[in-house]
This record gives structure tokens, C-alpha cells and sequence, in this order.
């Protein structure tokens, strides 16, 4: 068999599939667009948490690859989702933006579901199968590596994380560190969206494993097995959303929203109601532009796409609260009788036309997360807005992935410094157009050089290994 033809296995917390009124069908999203050919082409297969429903088939149409749904009970999905992966692990990796909770209970059954996620690996390789690759997804999963290498030695298996790796000062505050780095260093290669993320992993390795030795990207750990770190940014289906731009639901779509904003200025945020989005920090950035720049008032409209997440966390619930008391503040302090309100607020997901719609209409596009790994909303946007011809401001976070690639030509922020925050709205809305052409279009061909196709295909480069 040639090294490409090579079957893959993804693990990952969710399955590629989604149920809709018609019954299965394969995931839109970005990741499932690009993975979808690597474990088509080998006959590979797909091992996830079934999310609660009972009988996911193991073939899905227009999706040739075997499904297989691990049933987890309540006890299960409380302890290894909403606990230890939500409410521990999410926090930590992303900076303790919010304060983890160490929680042993919770520890005990992310490990027992990562056992069995190892477990079905191993049920679904045939004894003798030397050649299947398995792909590990993202920090629900990081023992499976040490797991899975214990049951076979010879399997060459890969990881990626698609969250930050944080300070090795931050992370060592977790009891079960050194479990956990194990866990990944089991693997032949571990990616990481970022050059800063590999240098926090290799310092922390380097400062909690003991017996390592580090050159430059590869480690070799103290019984002799090599790993390398490999760096990654993912990105989107850059071709498809360029498709989508000019699509004729999204053109319809836009006029819909072109006649309801009128010649207002639009400012969007588009987010899953998380913590790291920092979105009550824009919000206040909004408040302080329209208090310290009055001539903004009734000229510009702010829009929030907050699609629901984990609402059955506290913290996301406590978020909600607070982002909707700010809405209505500020509604409440800039709203003319019988005029349109400053802030729209729209708590729930959209189709891709009607997102695609108002990344058209967006005069300033606001991706200000206080931590996120990547942010594919920043580069949905730019690769939208040129291949529109528009003449957009991508504000970015400097805390953001996606900054690294995109922070020369979008404007950027501290979304921690809300003063500076609403300073640099206000310098977006002014920048000249042919200066805003310009940015968006170095931006969007970065993306198209590396759409998530090139992603993959370096990922599994790594993982066939040139060792
Ligand atoms: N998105 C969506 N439905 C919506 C709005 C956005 O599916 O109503 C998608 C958006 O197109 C993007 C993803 O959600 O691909 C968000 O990815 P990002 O990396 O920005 O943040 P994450 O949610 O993964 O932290």
C-alpha cells in the first residue's frame, strides 16, 4: 500500500455527523469538509461520543467512512464533558481566564472515558494492522495516546490540540499535569496551531517530565520514544467560503439586511456565548465609543451573533446574564424613541447564507477574544469580504491564534484595555477604503495559501513520519 492510500482513524470528542429533520447527514464545518477525503480515500473511520443519541448508524450518506458512537452514561458525560474537559481543562488552557475547578471525581472519569475511547480504537483495528494511522482530536482526548500506545506498540499515532497550550507556570497548577503530558508524549507527532503554543509545550515538558530531552521540535522521552511537535494554524475551506460569498441565498440574504440597516454602519461580533470571547469587554468598548464619540449615535448599528453553548455550566449561564444586562444598559442609555437601538442581539446560531450575509455587511468586523487558539470567524470573514469585493476592518485580538497570520494587516487590539478597545473601533471606522482593499486582500490570499486542505496535508505529513 502506498504511504498516502494509508487508512486514518479520527478520535474526537463529537462525531461528523449531525441528525436533521431528514435523519443523518455529514457536519458542515470546516474540519469535517477537510477531513472528510483523508478518511474517505483509505476506507479509514471515525470513533466519537455519540452526544446522547441512541443508534448512530455506522454509514451515513454521502460520508464513506465508518461511524462508530461511543454510548457514554449521565454519570460519564458529567465527569469527562461538562466537568473535567469543560469546567477544568477549557479554563486552563485558555489562560485561567476563568478560575478552573480541580475536581478529583471528575479527573477519575476522564480518565475511565478515555480508556474507553482507547478501547474502541483498538476493537476497530484488526490485530495484524500495522498501517491504519489514528488521529486523536483536542484536549477531551489527551491521554488516549498513552492509552492506545500501551495496546499497540507499533501504531503510529498523531494529536492536535485545538485549543492553546498555556505557561508552564499556568499549567502546572493541575494535580494530574505530569498524567496528562504522558498521555500526549505517547504520540509520534503532536500539533499545535502556533509557535508560541510549541514553546509553552516544550517548556512545560521540559520543566514537569522528567529524563527528556528536547531538540528543537522533537522530544525523546526516557524509555526511548521520539515525538515531534509539529505547528499547524488550522484554517477554513477558503474556495468554498469565496463560493458562499456570492452565493445567491447569501445575495438574498444581504438585500434583506442592506434594507434594514440602511446607511448605518455595521459593527458585528459573531461568537459562541463562551468567556474567552470576551464579549462583555466589546460591549463596554461599544458603550465608551458612543459616549466618547457622540456623532457615532443612530449612525452605527453593533451586531452580536451569540450562538447558545454549554448553558447547562454555570459560568456560560452567569455570562449570558451579564451579556444581556449590558445589552439593555447600553440600549437603554442610546436609544431615541421611535429610532432603531445601537445594539442587536441575537442569541442563536444562523445559517451559513444569512453568516456569510453579514460578514458582506460588516464595516467592522470585531474578533476581540481575551484567549482562543485560532478563531476561524476572522478568516471566514476576510476570505468573504474580498471575494465580495467588499471593504471591511477585521479588528483582532492580539491574543487570538489567528493573529499571528493575520495581526500586520487587521487592526489590533487588547481586549483587555477597553479604552484602547473602543479607540481602535473608532480608527477602523475611519481607515480609508483603499487602504481597507488592500489589508483584506494580503489577508485573504494568506488564507487561501493555507486553507485547511494544506492544514491536513502538513498534519499528516508529521504523522507518516519521515523517522
Ligand atoms: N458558526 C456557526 N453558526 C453560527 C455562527 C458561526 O456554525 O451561527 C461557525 C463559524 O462559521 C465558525 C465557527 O462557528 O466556523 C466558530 O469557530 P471559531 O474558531 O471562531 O470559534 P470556536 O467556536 O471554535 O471557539
Amino acid at each position: 500500500m502506498s504511504d498516502r492510500a494509508r487508512p486514518v482513524l479520527v478520535v474526537a470528542n463529537r462525531l461528523p455527523v449531525s441528525k436533521s429533520p431528514q435523519g443523518w447527514v455529514p457536519s458542515a464545518g470546516g474540519l469535517v469538509t477537510a477531513l472528510r477525503p483523508v478518511v474517505e480515500d483509505g476506507g479509514g473511520a471515525w470513533i466519537g461520543w455519540d452526544d446522547d443519541h441512541e443508534g448512530v448508524p455506522a454509514q451515513v450518506d454521502g460520508l464513506a467512512c465508518t461511524l462508530r458512537g461511543l454510548r457514554l452514561s449521565g454519570a460519564e458525560v458529567q465527569g469527562y464533558y461538562h466537568g473535567f474537559a469543560n469546567r477544568t481543562l477549557w479554563p486552563l488552557l485558555h489562560d485561567l481566564v476563568v478560575t478552573p475547578i480541580i475536581e478529583a471525581r471528575w479527573w477519575a472519569v476522564y480518565r475511565d472515558v478515555n480508556e474507553r475511547f482507547a478501547q474502541a480504537v483498538d476493537d476497530e483495528l484488526d490485530a495484524d494492522d500495522e498501517q491504519t494511522m489514528v488521529w486523536v482530536h483536542d484536549y477531551h482526548l489527551m491521554l488516549v495516546p498513552a492509552m492506545l500506545r500501551r495496546r499497540r506498540p507499533r501504531t503510529r499515532i498523531g494529536f492536535f490540540l485545538h485549543v492553546p497550550f498555556p505557561p508552564p507556570e499556568l499549567f502546572a497548577r493541575l494535580p494530574w499535569r505530569g498524567a496528562l503530558l504522558d498521555g500526549l508524549l505517547a504520540a509520534d507527532a503532536i500539533g499545535v496551531h502556533t509557535e508560541r503554543y510549541r514553546d509553552n509545550l516544550l517548556r512545560t515538558i521540559a520543566h514537569l517530565v522528567a529524563d527528556v530531552e528536547v531538540v528543537g521540535d522533537r522530544i525523546r522521552t526516557a524509555d526511548g520514544h521520539e515525538v515531534e511537535i509539529v505547528v499547524g494554524p488550522i484554517s477554513i475551506d477558503a474556495t468554498g467560503f469565496a463560493a458562499l460569498a456570492t452565493d445567491p441565498e447569501t445575495e438574498a440574504e444581504l438585500q434583506d439586511l442592506r434594507t434594514q440597516f440602511g446607511d448605518r454602519r455595521v459593527l458585528l461580533g459573531v461568537d459562541r456565548l463562551d468567556y474567552t470571547k470576551g464579549i462583555p469587554n466589546r460591549l463596554e468598548a461599544i458603550e465608551q465609543l458612543l459616549t466618547e464619540h457622540p456623532e457615532h449615535v443612530g449612525r452605527i448599528a453593533f451586531v452580536q451573533i451569540a450562538v447558545p453553548s454549554r448553558d447547562d455550566v454555570r459560568e456560560y449561564r452567569e455570562l449570558r446574564q451579564q451579556v444581556e444586562t449590558e445589552v439593555g444598559r447600553i440600549n437603554g442609555r442610546f436609544t431615541h424613541p421611535g429610532s432603531d437601538v445601537p445594539v442587536h442581539y441575537l442569541y442563536r446560531g444562523i445559517s451559513r447564507p444569512a453568516l456569510a450575509a453579514y460578514y458582506r455587511l460588516a464595516d467592522v468586523m470585531c474578533v476581540t477574544p481575551l484567549k482562543d487558539g485560532m478563531n476561524l470567524v476572522a478568516k471566514e470573514f476576510v476570505t468573504v469580504q474580498h471575494a465580495a469585493d467588499a471593504g471591511g476592518v477585521l479588528l483582532l485580538s492580539e491574543f487570538c491564534g489567528a493573529a499571528l497570520e493575520l495581526g500586520g494587516d487587521a487592526v489590533r487590539c487588547n481586549p483587555f484595555d477597553v479604552n484602547g478597545m473602543s479607540t481602535m473601533m473608532d480608527h477602523a471606522l475611519a481607515l480609508p477604503p483603499a487602504d481597507r482593499r488592500e489589508r483584506l486582500a494580503r489577508m485573504a490570499r494568506r488564507i487561501h495559501d493555507h486553507d485547511v486542505f494544506a492544514w491536513v496535508d502538513g498534519q499528516l505529513e508529521a504523522l507518516r513520519g519521515r523517522r
